[in-house]
């Protein structure tokens, strides 16, 4: 009511609106109410509201932005309607509101839509109003966000935009005594209810109060501030609010105005903030700003009006085990890793070679990352031994003698299970991996195309082994594979572990390539075998997430598996800036000491006469698949005469390996005859 409208005097003022003006556009917020929400408002409505329409008051909360890709919402929890145990996240703000709920559709058509934004509960603060028909007996909602605002017709004019913090510069003050000053008037419960102040900066001090304390609002030592969701050029709705107050209750003609987002407020974010960092706007306000209120929501169609929910098929434990553990890589992208591709890691297919300790373990972490399609393959039964380190088994599998590959599979059905939101599709295959030195039986054979089919319909295969020999056919077979599978395995010894990466697309050396060039590795990586089952308890879990999280990286490099190696010195140098490595850096292999606590990355080539991935080798199994696999099983001598790697070791019994070869090339003499 009491709002003096006043002709701007200042010659100021007039020069600038001469310049160059253009209207200022706002982002609005969207609504985002969690499951918990629906399912707390029809608790309440059942126990407590019953048929009262009347408007109650809830809370939802918004973050403040500048990572990009992430939206202005307001979102709503269970404890939004709760009146005294609001669980509020840290870091988000609050906006308080009120909501209605009808009792039929016709209501809901009815109710007068601008009288419910007329009573909204503030102007001087953010806040939002909602609308809701609840079908309680097929659980769906119609429902309706207002977000009221000042209409600003004709719209604010901006003349100028800048960084907050050269705007303080500016003001010969800083962000250190801009966030200072915040935090000493409001204490941290009460900051995050404070989305919009105003602070008054002097040569000497800076004074920080509500809106209703601004005294002398003319003054040009005010600075207006908002705590922003936009994380794009143009604020969120909070400027709006902020910039319709301003003129209503002030009547300024001209006003700058902060939008402080994560980039100041939270330091240690700082890295993570790719959206546009927070922003100084100086605005010109219409000398007809009017009272009346705008800001319901537009729905999913970009229509004005009302969404609709339907929570029947939502409320199952699985939907809601699936949309929970979306939420959470969700927020990991939102909050700290824009550049996460969550839909494309959920996506992809694993092949684990081994349900043994590493199995276990590897699916676990899979899991974790949204992954729903996994292979399990093992020819063993689940023991009294194992449900102790392998995480996936429990003592009644012992008990019914069950197959490993079957019962891992089976619990991770019971972690993550099936839903429309995330289909799941674990399997367990139960299969012996034929091995170089030991024949196979006419049944075995079959296992060589079953094991190759295995391999060509899963884009990741994981070799967990607890045999070197076992390692063989499958490094083979990924390498022969048409679908070029990335292929990561993963060795332990008693405190040691290596974790190689390597694919058919690549230069880089297999499992095996790398035994043989690396003299030092090779007889280390053959005791770790040998010891694999006596290992450190803590040992297969860090191993195993190391090779998944590395699988993780590799996704996001436009390569793949084939992206070259990288050492830990690029690390000094790598930021999260680089969109090629935006989860760090891509290493070849690692390799862990637990003894020290320490882990390195050494990368070696591909080797030319390597017994598993050579052009050779995948050659002659090309040729005749079958045939050549059951030979080798029976005589893997055939592999070092095919492959060129008995004479070099009979040149090097004849004392003449002075060849026209590189120093790498004689290490790998030497090593064959140690
Ligand atoms: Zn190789």
């Amino acid at each position: 009511g009491g709002c003096k409208k006043e002709r701007a005097s200042s010659s100021h003022v007039m020069m600038e609106q001469n310049s160059n003006l253009k209207t200022l556009q706002f982002i609005p917020f969207t609504s985002a109410p969690k499951i918990g929400f629906w399912q707390a408002l029809a608790k309440k409505k059942l126990e407590e509201w019953q048929l009262d329409e009347g408007g109650k008051e809830i809370e939802g909360y918004y973050w403040p932005g500048s990572l990009a890709d992430l939206p202005p919402r307001l979102e709503l929890v269970a404890s939004s309607i709760s009146s005294s145990n609001i669980e509020r996240p840290n870091g988000a703000y609050y906006v308080r509101g009120d909501v209605y709920v009808v009792n039929t559709l016709d209501r809901f058509k009815a109710i007068e839509k601008e009288a419910i934004l007329k009573k909204a509960r503030s102007v001087d603060c953010p806040s939002f109003v909602l609308l809701v028909f609840a079908d309680m007996k097929k659980q769906s909602y119609v429902y309706w966000f207002g977000f009221p605002t000042f209409a600003l017709s004709p719209p604010a004019q901006l003349s100028t935009s800048r960084s907050l913090k050269d705007e303080l510069i500016a003001r010969d003050s800083s962000i250190e005594l801009f966030l200072q000053s915040i935090e000493s008037v409001f204490p941290d419960n009460k900051k995050y209810e404070q989305p919009l102040f105003a602070v008054r900066i002097t040569p000497k001090v800076i004074k920080v109060v509500t809106l209703t304390q601004v005294d002398e609002p003319h003054s040009e030592e005010w600075l207006f501030c908002c705590i922003d969701p936009s994380s794009q050029a143009e604020p969120g709705w909070p400027a709006r609010t902020l910039i319709g107050f301003l003129g209503l209750r002030f009547a300024l003609k001209r006003a700058t105005i902060a939008c402080c987002r994560l980039d100041v407020l939270q330091d240690t974010q700082q890295a993570f903030c790719n959206g546009i960092c927070s922003q100084a706007f100086t605005v010109h306000m219409n000398d007809d700003t009017t009272s009346s209120l705008l800001g319901w929501e537009k729905n999913a169609a970009g229509r004005m009006g009302p969404r609709r929910i339907d929570m029947a098929p939502l409320t199952h434990p699985a939907e809601l085990a699936a949309s929970a553990s979306a939420l959470n890589l969700h927020l990991m992208r939102w909050r700290l890793m824009p550049s996460l591709q969550v839909d494309k890691v959920s996506t992809i297919s694993c092949l684990l070679l081994g349900a043994g300790t590493l199995g276990c373990c590897v699916a676990r972490t899979l899991i974790g990352w949204g992954i729903r399609n996994i292979t399990f393959v093992d020819n063993g039964y689940v023991a009294y031994s194992n449900p102790a380190r392998q995480w996936l088994y429990t003592v009644s599998d012992c008990a019914q003698n069950t197959s490993k590959a079957v019962a891992a599979a089976k619990a991770l059905e019971q972690i993550a299970p099936n839903s429309t939101a995330s289909p799941s599709r674990f399997t367990g295959v139960q299969l012996t991996i034929p091995m170089p030195g030991h024949s196979l039986t006419e049944n075995e054979i079959k296992d060589i195309t079953r094991l190759a089919q295995l391999i060509e319909s899963h884009d990741h295969v994981f070799v967990l082994t607890d045999t070197r020999e076992a390692r063989w056919l499958p490094t083979l077979l990924a390498t022969a594979a048409p679908n070029q599978p990335t292929v990561l395995n993963v060795g332990l010894g008693l405190d040691t572990f290596v974790v190689i990466r390597h694919g058919a697309k690549s230069n880089l050396g297999c499992y095996f390539c790398n035994d043989i060039v690396a003299p030092a590795d090779s007889t280390k990586d053959r005791t770790l075998d040998q010891q694999c089952t006596v290992a450190r308890p803590g040992l297969a879990p860090i191993a195993s997430a190391m090779a998944v999280e590395l699988a993780i990286a590799l996704l996001h490099h436009p390569l793949g598996h084939a992206a070259p190696a990288d050492s830990e010195q690029i690390l000094s140098k790598h930021t999260s800036n680089d969109p090629n490595r935006p989860l760090g850096i891509l290493p070849h292999s690692i390799r862990g000491f637990l003894t020290h606590f320490t882990t390195v990355a050494p990368a070696t080539n591909k080797f030319h006469q390597c017994t598993a991935c050579s052009d050779t080798v995948v050659a002659h199994y090309r040729q005749d698949p079958i045939g050549f696999v059951t030979k080798v099983c029976s005589d893997p001598k055939i592999l070092s005469h095919i492959t060129g790697l008995d004479t070099l070791a009979d040149d090097f019994d004849a004392d003449a390996f002075l060849l026209d070869e590189d120093d790498d090339d004689l290490a790998t003499i030497t090593s064959l005859s140690s």
